[in-house]
C-alpha cells in the first residue's frame, strides 16, 4: 500500500497537470475601490490565482482561455460579512420543528449559487444548523456546488434561553432541538468556543443582546454578562478566532465591544458611549441596512409573530443611525446584509443604503464591500483587490458603479477563484 502510494506520488511528479490560464480582457478596471478606475486592462489569471494586471487588451497566450469582457468594468468580487445560507425570509417559526438539517443543506447550496452570482465571491454564514455551514464551505471550495467562498461560525452562541436558543415550543420540543450552543457562566462559555473550533468554525458568532426575529418578549437588551463575552472574545482570539457579535441595545453594544469583540452586527441603538467603546476596542461595525429592508416589507402580513411585530416597531425608525455615527467616528463600517431575512441575491442593495442613509461615497461603499471586509476577515492579502497573488475573485457590470453603486444590483459576470459561476 505505502508502496503503491508512493509510485502514484512519483508519476505526479513526472506528469504535473498543466497550468490552467486564463486572460480576463476588462473594458474599464477597478483594482481596489480606494483608486480611480483604470481603462481596457488585461488581467491574467492561473490556477485560480491573479499573475498579472496590465494596460491594453494584450492577446491570450497559446493555450489560454479569454473572457472577453471588454465591453464591462470588472471590478474586485464583494464580500458579504453577514449571510444565513441554510435559511430563506418568510417561513413560519415552527419549520424548525419539521426542517432537518439535509433541507437546509439544500437550502445552502440554492443560495450559495444565488448569492455568487449576484457578485458576492466570499461570504461569512454567521449562523446555520451545526455542520451545514461547514458542509457547504467545502462543498464550494471543492467545486461541488457554485457558490462563493465561505467563512462559516456555525450556529451562534447563545445564552441559555436568549436570543438564539430554542424559543416559543414545549419543553421537550426545545430539547429535542437543541444544538449545545448555549452556556452560562465564563467556563462554560469558553468551553463552548473551544467545542466550535474543534468542529471547524472559521470565527465565533455571539447573540449578545436580544433579536427581533426571535419569539421573545424580553427586548433587545444584553443577554451575555460582561464576564463571559470576555471569556469568549479571550478564548477566541487564543484559538485564531475572531467574534462577530449580534447586538441592538446601546449597553449590550457598549458592553460587547469592551470585551473586545471584533465586529458588532446590526449595531441598531449605538449611541456616543457605545461608538467610543467600538473606536477604543477597534471593534467595526456591520449594519445589516437590507435586514430591516426585508423586515418593513413583511410586516402586517401575519408572517411575523405579535411579539416579534413588536421589537420590529422598536428598530425601523432606527435604521442608518449607527452607521452614520460610526462612519462619522472613525469606526470602520463594513458590509453585511443578514441575507436570509431577505431574499438572497439581492445583497448588493445594500450599497445603495450605505451611501443613502450611512453617508458613504459610492467608492466608499464599494471599499466596505472589498478592502474593508478583506481586512475585518484577516484576508486582505487574498482578497478584496484585483492585484497580483490575489485570489481571482472578480466580477463584472455595465455601467460606472464609482458613480453609481446600484449598477453593482446587476451583474453580468462573475469569477471565484478562477471559476465563471454559472
Ligand atoms: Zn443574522
Amino acid at each position: 500500500m505505502r508502496l503503491r502510494l508512493l509510485a502514484c506520488l512519483s508519476l505526479l511528479a513526472a506528469a504535473p497537470a498543466a497550468a490552467e490560464t486564463v486572460v480576463v480582457h476588462a473594458g474599464r478596471l477597478i483594482t481596489d475601490a480606494s483608486k480611480p478606475a483604470s481603462g481596457p486592462s488585461t488581467i491574467t489569471v492561473t490556477d485560480g490565482r491573479i499573475t498579472a494586471v496590465v494596460a491594453g487588451l494584450a492577446p491570450p497566450p497559446a493555450g489560454a482561455r479569454l473572457v472577453d469582457l471588454s465591453g464591462k468594468t470588472v471590478l474586485p468580487g464583494l464580500i458579504d460579512m453577514h449571510v444565513h445560507l441554510s435559511g430563506d425570509p418568510g417561513g413560519d417559526f415552527r419549520d424548525e420543528t419539521v426542517d432537518p438539517n439535509e433541507w437546509a443543506t439544500l437550502v445552502g447550496a440554492k443560495n450559495a449559487r444565488i448569492t455568487a452570482l449576484a457578485g458576492f465571491t466570499t461570504v461569512r454564514d454567521l449562523g446555520s444548523s451545526p455542520l451545514v455551514g461547514f458542509a457547504l464551505r467545502r462543498a464550494t471550495a471543492e467545486g461541488v456546488i457554485p457558490g462563493p467562498r465561505i467563512l462559516s461560525s456555525g450556529p451562534a452562541i447563545s445564552t441559555i434561553g436568549g436570543h438564539g436558543d430554542v424559543s416559543g415550543f414545549r419543553p421537550e420540543v426545545i430539547r429535542a432541538l437543541a444544538v449545545d450552543n448555549t452556556c452560562t457562566g465564563p467556563e462554560q462559555c469558553a468551553a463552548r468556543v473551544r467545542e466550535f473550533s474543534r468542529a471547524g468554525a472559521d470565527l465565533i458568532k455571539i447573540t449578545a443582546t436580544g433579536g427581533v426575529l426571535s419569539q421573545q418578549a424580553r427586548g433587545l437588551g444584553q443577554h451575555f454578562t460582561d464576564a463571559e463575552m470576555k471569556a469568549i472574545v479571550d478564548t477566541a482570539h487564543a484559538l485564531g478566532l475572531k467574534v462577530a457579535a449580534h447586538a441592538h441595545s446601546a449597553r449590550g453594544i457598549e458592553a460587547a465591544a469592551r470585551a473586545g469583540v471584533d465586529s458588532i452586527e446590526h449595531g441598531t441603538f449605538a449611541d456616543s458611549r457605545a461608538i467610543a467603546a467600538m473606536k477604543a476596542s477597534g471593534s467595526s461595525l456591520v449594519p445589516t441596512l437590507m435586514a430591516f429592508t426585508g423586515i418593513r416589507e413583511r410586516l402586517g402580513k401575519g408572517i411575523y409573530t405579535p411579539v416579534v411585530e413588536t421589537k420590529v416597531r422598536e428598530t425601523l425608525s432606527e435604521v442608518g443611525k449607527a452607521a452614520r455615527a460610526a462612519r462619522a467616528a472613525g469606526v470602520p463600517v463594513v458590509f453585511g446584509t443578514d441575507a436570509a431575512v431577505f431574499e438572497h441575491g439581492r445583497n448588493a442593495q445594500e450599497l445603495a443604503l450605505l451611501v443613502d442613509l450611512a453617508g458613504m461615497s459610492p467608492a466608499e461603499a464599494i471599499a466596505s464591500a472589498t478592502t474593508g471586509a478583506a481586512r475585518l476577515l484577516g484576508m486582505e492579502r487574498e482578497v478584496g483587490r484585483i492585484a497580483p497573488g490575489y485570489s481571482a475573485d472578480l466580477i463584472a457590470v455595465g455601467g460606472d458603479p464609482l458613480r453609481d453603486v446600484r449598477a453593482l444590483e446587476h451583474v453580468d459576470y462573475v469569477m471565484v477563484r478562477g471559476k465563471a459561476i454559472q
